[in-house]
């Protein structure tokens, strides 16, 4: 029995990584259509220094097929600049495929670049551990998966073995606790396909509890594109800004009142940062930033 137990329990903990590292990657990174195209460079070490850690870009080109840059094809970042500063937010907006979302793929390492540097911290990330470059980073999603198996198992996995106190903890920042104590089988309810559906809200406070519980010195958001109720949406504004406080953050907005605290909001168009600066600057600027917040004023669903 013991025999068989071990090579069992081993292949529970391959499975555990292996769904572990699904979520971190979570729908965002299209894991399904893509092969994994980066590799440890040979003695890479981990990350260190990860106390409030700096991000920085520094002229980085990026197309999804390497090729075309040499040739002058399609290139989807062409020559990004900005730095994160150690504890605080850098909002990035822009229109649908101006290459938001390509930014916050690339930190993650999940594609190398074709030139300029990425560094967390000061090390480059393509020169230290994939591993713990992902570790350091906390995922926000738009759309966030879970997994066919209970409530406290999808939030626990933002840290593998949390106590059932710490995983109540991370639920009651997020304020998920209450819906979730007042199903019949608690936090052993089973959700995802074939369990309890959770509305999107409920899904980005399952992923705000994990992301609390993996406690990560980088935390990237990818705003929910769909509308959210707005008092919903006000709430995990206020819950995400919680969550961020002291964190070194990239925030994908697609509401410009998101944005608006954040330290340098970054204006994408076709791959470029065609403006930059704090909300209040970029108002005074009278560009296209302040021409997409007068269009939202008034009409906030836009
Ligand atoms: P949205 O607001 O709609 O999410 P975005 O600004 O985040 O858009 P990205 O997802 O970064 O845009 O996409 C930038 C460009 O890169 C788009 O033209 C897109 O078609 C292209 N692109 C995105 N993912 C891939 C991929 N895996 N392979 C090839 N091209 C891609």
């Amino acid at each position: 029995m013991i025999q068989l137990y071990i090579p069992l329990n081993f292949l529970g903990v391959i499975y555990r990584e292996i769904k572990q590292s699904l979520t971190d990657l979570d729908k965002m990174f299209t894991l399904m259509d893509k092969e994994r195209e980066v590799a440890d460079a040979p003695g890479a070490q981990p990350l260190a220094g990860l106390d409030q850690p700096t991000v920085r870009f520094e002229d980085v080109v990026f197309a999804y097929d390497p090729g075309v840059v040499s040739t002058g094809g399609r290139t989807i970042l062409q020559g990004i600049s900005f730095e994160i500063p150690a504890g605080k937010t850098v909002a990035v907006v822009g229109p649908s495929g101006s290459g938001k979302s390509t930014l916050a793929r690339l930190l993650f390492r999940f594609y190398d670049i074709q030139q300029g540097r990425i560094t967390i911290a000061g090390q480059e990330i393509r020169s230290v551990t994939q591993a713990s470059v992902r570790q350091a980073i906390g995922i926000v999603p738009q759309d966030t998966v879970l997994f066919n198996d209970t409530v406290a198992y999808n939030i626990a996995y933002g840290r593998p073995g949390a106590t059932q106190e710490e995983i109540e903890a991370a639920a009651r920042a997020a304020r998920i606790h209450d819906f979730i104590a007042s199903t019949p089988k608690g936090y052993a309810t089973m959700v995802g396909e074939r369990g309890l559906k959770l509305s999107g809200g409920e899904k980005q406070r399952v992923a705000i509890a994990r992301t609390l519980l993996k406690n990560p010195p980088i935390l990237i958001f990818d705003e929910a594109t769909s509308a959210l109720d707005s008092a919903n949406e006000r709430a995990i504004q206020a819950e995400l800004q919680g969550v961020a406080q002291n964190k070194t953050t990239l925030v994908i907005a697609h509401r410009l009142s998101t944005v608006v605290d954040a330290h340098e909001i970054l204006v994408m168009d076709a791959g470029r940062i065609i403006e930059r600066g704090t909300h209040a600057q970029l108002l005074a600027q009278r560009g296209r930033y302040a021409d997409m917040w007068t269009l939202q004023q008034s009409d906030p669903s836009a």
